[in-house]
């Protein structure tokens, strides 16, 4: 069953989608080598519960975590753990907000210093699809034209492989609801979308082959080629001519390039030193 939200319950989407922003924000501030995924995993759980809010994922069907992080080749669904950052890593992070009834989720997949082009690339397109997604997310357009967008930029234009085994959902009351958001298929096909209509878009786009699969512990998704995998998420309101993304990657962007530029002059005034 697909959800019609009106005004009112879309501004509280808004707002438990604007409290995921603010805790990637805090996330990409801590961000460095060194740093353990678990601790990354404990600020952003005290930093939503200080903010009235209770982490979606902690607890959904058993995940024990409050982020999923997932590592380089690991698409989605990554455990924090003892695991130490390290220069040219990516990471990404997922994370979900419950407040006021209603939830908000957003992903974001962070460089950790110095990260080949290539991959730097596979980010930036993979950031791009997502608003490529969004663009389409149009009162009576249907489920099948973002899923097109995304895949015919990613897959046909970028050549690379477009995850097929997880997809974007409808959000609201519960974390994950009708419709299906693939990111992959054919452009009129599949459920029509209504301005009230809230859906997670999120691109989940690999270097390498599309395949993946899931580790022992019944949740950690990697590529099949051990190449690495982007992911980018918005919480977004079908309105009339595109939709509009309750989610925000504002602040999350600045605080990245705050953090470029400090290292940059770290590594300017580290090689005058010498
Ligand atoms: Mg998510
Ligand atoms: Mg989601």
């Amino acid at each position: 069953m697909i959800f019609y939200r009106n005004h009112d319950e879309i501004e509280l989407i808004r707002h438990s989608a604007q409290m995921v922003s603010a805790t990637l924000t805090e996330v990409s501030k801590m961000l460095k080598p060194g740093i353990t995924t678990l601790s990354i995993d404990k600020m952003a759980e005290q930093f939503i519960r200080d903010n009235g809010g209770v982490p979606s994922f902690k607890g959904y069907g058993g995940f024990p975590f409050s982020l999923c992080i997932s590592v380089n080749e690991v698409v989605v669904h990554g455990f924090p753990s003892e695991y130490e950052l390290k220069d040219g890593d990516i990471i990404s992070v997922d994370c979900g907000v419950y407040k006021n009834g209603f939830h908000g989720d957003s992903a974001y997949t962070f460089a950790i210093g110095d990260v080949k082009p290539e991959v730097l690339r596979l980010l930036r397109i993979t950031k791009e699809s997502l608003y490529r997604g969004i663009a389409q997310a149009a009162d009576n357009n249907r489920v099948g034209d973002i899923s097109f967008a995304v895949e015919n930029f990613c897959s046909r234009e970028n050549n690379y492989g477009v995850v097929r085994e997880l997809v974007g959902h409808g959000v609201g009351r519960q974390l994950h609801e009708e419709p299906q958001v693939p990111n992959y298929g054919r452009r009129g096909d599949g459920k029509k979308l209504r301005e009230g209509m809230v859906i997670a878009i999120e691109p989940m786009i690999n270097l390498g082959v599309k395949e993946v699969y899931t580790k022992e512990d019944g949740w950690t998704v990697v590529t099949k080629d051990g190449k690495p995998s982007a992911h980018f998420e918005h919480t977004t309101a079908i309105r009339k001519r595109a939709g509009e993304p309750l989610s925000t990657f504002k602040n999350i962007e600045e605080a990245e390039q705050a953090n470029k530029e400090l290292n940059s002059s770290y590594y300017l005034s580290a090689s005058t030193a010498s």
